[in-house]
């Protein structure tokens, strides 16, 4: 039976992409060796490297003004390595809080930066996205967390500020179009809409970097990995390639407008059913609402245990809640088919059928 993979992180990928990544799996481009054993330095890893940065740059439309990098670390590392090399200890840096992710951020921006709050949906357990908060002036950047993984939101409108953005767009980057000359750096961890895990994406601002007065370690420096194509120390090969892939398919299907479309499709089937299923309710205010991660609940949990057993006879897997907020999520990134949306959005009526 065919699974339909709704997990929020690792997530799916094309079957198209895992084929090919399994042969490389095993040889390589007639070398009879695999990728994971030749050199980061041989011609054909040199030319995987350059293809995902090329198609990042095709995606985006991104100027020379930005490079973009492979590193590693996860997002989670991005959280420190923005602050450390785009602010000084002393200056300032604004976060907007929009969940667990943001909050996980401003902790580490302000080890190296004071950083901010300028606004939080805290409050109201994150089930929107603050608006119309102030941006002082003279911060270094201001900080976003672009889609809530978690709790099921979506920054739809950007801040107007003079200060560039950072976003960490690790759940949904490359499922939308994006003003780009907005951002001084975008990040993403590649497990969710990108590739394999192993590998972060960065693509930052070449300007905004080097200026800082203290002594960053090499690692954790972007102008080390600038300098060097993201190859100064071995990088995930393997991840890398599948990134590459994985870019390629989206641009193969389309580019991010065409993805845009089939996401708002998918999505809006979904939430459709959510808004008139009498059963079911959704978690965020509607204005807000992510394509890529939508949070729900049974109104009823005692039906909770017959949902996720209807859906799991209908092949739907990874459907539960994050931990930390219970209920139901269902992720639709890039490499989703309508169909996995249908088959969930048919076990949802058949629910309602059975209660009616
Ligand atoms: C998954 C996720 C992260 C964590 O990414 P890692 O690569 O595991 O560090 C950070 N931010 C957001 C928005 C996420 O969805």
């Amino acid at each position: 039976m065919k699974k339909h993979n709704f997990f929020a992180g690792p997530a799916i990928l094309p079957q198209s992409v895992m084929k090919k990544a399994a042969e490389a799996a095993v040889e390589y481009n007639g070398l009879g060796l695999s990728l994971m054993e030749i050199s980061h330095r041989s011609a054909d890893v040199v030319e995987i490297m350059n293809n995902a940065e090329q198609h990042v740059r095709d995606l985006f439309n991104l100027s020379d003004d930005y490079a973009v990098l492979f590193l590693t670390g996860g997002a989670s590392s991005q959280f420190y390595m923005a602050a450390m090399n785009l602010a000084d200890s002393q200056e300032k840096t604004g976060y907007v809080d929009t969940g667990t992710w943001s909050a996980k951020a401003i902790k580490e921006a302000n080890k190296f930066s004071e950083a901010v709050e300028l606004a939080s949906s805290k409050e109201k357990n994150y089930t929107y996205i603050p608006k119309g908060y102030d941006v002082p002036q003279g911060l270094n950047y201001v900080h976003l967390t672009s889609n809530n993984t978690v709790f099921g939101t979506q920054t739809k409108e950007w801040v107007n500020c003079d200060a560039p953005l950072v976003s960490d767009m690790s759940s949904d980057i490359f499922s939308r179009e994006i003003p780009v000359e907005k951002f001084g750096l975008i990040y993403a961890g590649a497990q969710k809409n990108v590739g394999l895990a192993g590998t972060t994406l960065v693509i930052v601002r070449k300007d905004l970097v080097g200026q800082r007065q203290r002594d960053i370690p090499t690692m954790l420096d972007y102008t080390t990995h600038i300098n060097k194509n993201s190859a100064f120390n071995t990088p995930p090969v393997f991840s890398i390639y599948v990134t590459m892939l994985n870019l390629k398919w989206i641009i193969d299907h389309g580019g991010v407008k065409a993805m845009e479309e089939r996401n708002e499709e998918k999505a809006s089937l979904l939430y459709g059913e959510i808004d008139s299923n009498p059963l079911f309710e959704g978690t965020t205010d509607i204005a807000d609402r992510s394509t890529m991660n939508a949070t729900f609940v049974l109104k009823d949990n005692n039906l909770d245990e017959q949902f996720l057993s209807l859906c799991a006879e209908a092949g739907i897997m990874g459907i539960k809640g994050h931990r930390s907020v219970g209920g139901f999520r269902a992720s639709m990134y890039n490499a989703m088919e309508k169909d996995s949306v249908e088959t969930l959005v048919s076990v949802m009526q058949h629910l309602k059928n059975a209660h009616a």
